[in-house]
């Protein structure tokens, strides 16, 4: 993994330099994505390529990376939700395991785990304008209506909060709805969970709808490109 290496020194969550990368597409998936040789090495690195230490993968630790400069903290993540004063102020929502983050991410004292689709991210439960900052990875594509998921997050976010969030993003074609095509589901082959149904894959447009939903400010990190891009939008003031 010496190209990796070069790119990826130490794991942005907890800072160990170990990583081992497991295959995680599997034939069907591919054939119903319709992914090419190149597509399936690069969403295998996002998904597969792990630190040895905390087990959080290539879209985990991106998203940690871009929480963390968001708040110009140089550091790993574990680190931050320790010793970050600001940070230990806000009000953190965590929608589904992002991965292995939350073991850190719970160190905050205003933090708080959610789960869909038992938390609909289209109808939140939350008040208007009462939240910092909202985390989730690869989830938003399992939402029936991804847009009115992100009006509601924009609804919900205090002026100034931040969203993070991670898609599986296919950069070489244009997002496409799932709709009138044969059910595909994420998650591991041969279980057809009702929330692991993909309404949406993402192509190199995925941002336009995070502006669609009245976002005005948008920025993207990404350790391996393109195997990995996390998302951080912000509510403006
Ligand atoms: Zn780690």
């Amino acid at each position: 993994m010496g190209e990796l290496s070069a790119s990826l020194e130490v794991c942005p969550v907890c800072g160990h330099d170990q990583f081992v990368k497991l295959s995680i597409l599997w034939p069907e998936l591919i054939e119903q994505w319709q992914l090419s040789p190149d597509e399936v090495a690069y969403i295998n690195l996002q998904q597969g390529l792990c630190c040895a230490n905390c087990k959080n993968n290539l879209r985990a630790m991106t998203l940690a990376a871009a929480v963390t400069k968001a708040f110009g903290f140089d550091g790993i993540l574990k680190d931050f939700c320790v010793s970050h004063q600001q940070v230990r102020q806000l009000t953190v929502v965590e929608i589904n395991q992002a991965k292995n983050l939350s073991p850190f991410l719970e160190i905050l004292p205003q933090y708080a785990l959610h789960s869909f689709p038992q938390l609909d991210m289209q109808r939140m439960s939350f008040a208007d304008s009462s939240i910092d900052i909202i985390i989730h990875s690869d989830t938003l594509e399992h939402v029936p209506d991804s847009k009115a998921a992100l009006k509601e997050s924009l609804r919900v976010l205090k002026p100034g909060g931040h969203l993070f969030y991670t898609v599986p993003i296919v950069v070489g074609r244009l997002t496409r709805s799932r709709r009138g095509l044969p059910p595909s589901y994420h998650g591991r082959p041969g279980v057809y969970r009702d929330d692991c149904i993909v309404h949406i894959e993402y192509g190199a447009d995925f941002w336009c709808e995070i502006f669609e939903a009245g976002f005005r400010e948008v920025s993207l990190t990404s350790l391996i490109f393109p195997a990995s891009v996390a998302i951080h939008a912000i509510k403006g003031a």
